[in-house]
């Protein structure tokens, strides 16, 4: 039988992030939202696309000649995307990885070979694998699968999730997870759309499906200096949170830390919000806790 695929576009070892312990996160491509201050953007397309640190090139000139659509001109960081047919032999060939690919199909066995080489960390610290993306939901079938040959050696999975994703999609792999890390941008959905280009129904109404599951449901707010950070909005979602039973709220002030990304497939950044200082942040924690659930600053 064919195995299923999923687009993967990182899998990054020993994080102490996202989810208990040390973790092993999988990074799957796709997302429904467009949130401005995005630091994963190569996360957003469904697709893989060739990214381009145009300062890594050393101007060999090897992605020239092995493209044969015409997309990459002679001098070889200069291009034409619209050309580009993904077929990758310029990241193939490229010495010093300044062409690389944001995207590799890759089959259950293949990811499940890569994560479970770190079990015994996972073991030691009561760390695991966590689910991520863009939005993981969006490949459900390829995360089910996934998950259930991770936990049948009883590894523990957290998922990240913007809940942007039909409930049919939602509840199966949902309800393997041990930890759901369920994104909450903002509580009006005007506002909502104005920053993600979403309204917020859909994920207000799966997180109280969601907040039912077996596994511990967390909060998690980006704080997103003069974009969401308002006490109001902060306010109202510690008292959501609380009515539908979240073991607890994080809080994870804003970062531009992808803002390079954007240059190397082909984007402007063009978010501009400040990162909350320590102050307003402990100011907004306290706000939470008053709601009657306990919050903390970081993932
Ligand atoms: S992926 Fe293929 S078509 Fe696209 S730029 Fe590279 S070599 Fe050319
Ligand atoms: S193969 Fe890589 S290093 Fe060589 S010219 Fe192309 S982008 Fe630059
Ligand atoms: S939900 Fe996350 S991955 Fe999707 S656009 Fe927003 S910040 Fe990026």
């Amino acid at each position: 039988m064919k195995e299923i695929k999923g687009n993967v576009f990182n899998i990054q070892k020993y994080s102490v992030h996202d989810g208990h312990g040390i973790r092993t996160i999988v990074f799957l491509k796709g997302c429904p939202l467009r949130c401005e201050w995005c630091s994963n953007p190569e996360s957003q397309s469904t697709y893989p696309e060739i990214m381009l640190t145009a300062e890594s090139c050393c101007g060999c000139g090897s992605c020239y000649e092995v493209c044969k659509t015409g997309a990459i001109r002679p001098d070889s960081v200069k291009w034409l995307r619209n050309k580009c047919v993904l077929c990758r032999k310029c990241a193939d060939v490229c010495p010093t990885e300044a062409r690389t690919v944001a995207g590799t199909y890759m089959t259950v066995s293949e990811v499940r070979e890569v994560v479970m080489q770190d079990s015994i960390f996972y073991r030691t610290s009561k760390g695991g694998v966590t689910f991520s993306g863009g939005e993981p939901l969006m490949q459900s079938e390829f995360v089910t699968e996934l998950a259930k040959s991770i936990k049948k050696d009883y590894v523990r999975l957290a998922a990240e999730t913007t809940g942007c994703v039909s409930w049919n999609q939602s509840e199966g792999p949902l309800s393997m997870m041990d930890e759901i890390l369920y994104d909450i941008k903002h509580m009006d959905s005007g506002i909502h759309r104005q920053l993600t280009g979403v309204g917020n129904e859909l994920i207000l109404e799966n997180a109280e499906k969601a907040a039912k599951l077996p596994g511990d449901f967390v909060v998690r707010i980006p704080v997103i200096g003069g974009k969401n950070s308002d006490e109001e909005n902060i306010c109202r979602t510690g008292v959501f949170a609380e009515k539908i039973g979240a073991k607890e709220v994080h809080l994870l002030p804003y970062h531009r830390f992808g803002e390079s990304k954007y240059r190397k497939i082909g984007r402007t950044y063009t978010c501009e919000a400040y990162t909350p200082d320590d102050e307003q942040m402990q100011r907004l924690k306290k706000l939470v806790e008053e709601s009657g659930v306990p919050c903390r600053i970081g993932g």
